[in-house]
């Protein structure tokens, strides 16, 4: 098979099974790759290996593969990949941007909260901190004053952040000597040549700091295409702690059916998937040319059964 130069990825945190919104995202992800003949890889986020869980792991391959979503190439997982990681960080340390940071929990808690997230806005309590002798710490990264990131998504349109008064200094490495999720995303988007990230909406707003540290690294930034997520009817977004339904594996055709429905396709393909009864695989491939991000509506959308 030729490939296009397109490559595409799926990256699940195995903190649970798959449910409808992952579901989402795994097929906008896979039905962009494969409408552009590109390829989809599949990398596990299991970098922070307390809550990651291998049953979760074995479930979602499962469930991935009841659905119709092949991925190309060896699966990577991020628990093995810690020392990689840690190379990267080494060269910003040389560009010396990066500190040490000591702070509690408690003491994050009386950082200014930035109004849309929630998130604290890291003020540089620990910046200036003389480096001997700290046990545990966490290691942030310098955001300079005026970081203006912005990036057009291709769904989302264009998006504008000044890093350094919205999110403030971010974590890099956290003290169980592992790596953030920011980093370790960077780092793997970068080596696995990932040319388009297809993702959830409620990563939009970190989207930013990972072009920030492309900047810094080096690194191609790849397009960004975010897609509106999938919230219950208490406009929640459907998780592991919002009790979201596991998918059932023998109710694939109609799992894949409801997913295309949100990503805009029209109701006629529930009939003609009955009239020729297709099986996920031929579902799948019937809607790859159907497939266009344009009509995937930007707004979350509720899907109340789930
Ligand atoms: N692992 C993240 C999640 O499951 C997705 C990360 C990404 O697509 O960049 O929410």
């Amino acid at each position: 098979q030729k490939y296009s130069d397109y490559i595409g990825r799926f990256a699940p945190s195995p903190t649970g099974d798959l449910h409808m919104g992952s579901l989402i995202t795994a097929l906008a992800s896979y039905l962009r790759a494969r409408s552009q003949n590109g390829k989809w890889l599949l990398r596990i986020e299991d970098v922070d290996t307390t809550r990651a869980q291998k049953n979760s792991i074995i479930s979602i391959l499962k469930t991935l593969e009841s659905h119709g979503l092949y991925w190309d190439d060896e699966i990577i997982y991020q628990s093995q990949r810690n020392k990689i990681y840690s190379e990267y960080l080494q060269l910003l340390k040389e560009k010396k941007l990066l500190y040490k940071c000591i702070c509690s929990r408690k003491k994050l808690s009386q950082c200014e909260k930035n109004p849309v997230t929630y998130e604290a806005i890291y003020p540089g309590f620990c910046k200036y901190l003389s480096n001997e002798k700290m046990a545990q710490y966490s290691i942030r990264i310098t955001i300079h004053d005026d970081n203006k990131i912005s990036f057009t998504d291709l769904i989302q349109g264009k998006h504008e952040q000044d890093i350094s008064k919205e999110v403030g200094d971010f974590i890099l490495w956290r003290n169980e000597n592992i790596a953030t999720y920011q980093l370790a995303v960077v780092v793997d988007d970068e080596l696995q040549g990932v040319t388009e990230v297809v993702r959830g909406s409620d990563l939009l707003w970190q989207t930013p700091r990972q072009i920030y540290l492309q900047k810094r690294l080096n690194f191609k930034t790849p397009q960004y295409l975010h897609i509106p997520i999938a919230t219950n009817e208490k406009n929640q977004k459907l998780s592991k702690q919002t009790k979201a339904k596991q998918l059932k594996n023998e109710e694939a055709v109609e799992n894949i059916l409801q997913a295309l429905i949100f990503l805009g396709f029209n109701n006629d393909i529930i009939q003609k998937a009955k009239d020729l009864n297709f099986s996920p695989f031929d579902l799948i491939n019937y809607a790859i040319p159907l497939f266009g991000y344009l009509k995937i509506p930007k707004k979350m959308e509720i899907i109340t059964q789930y």
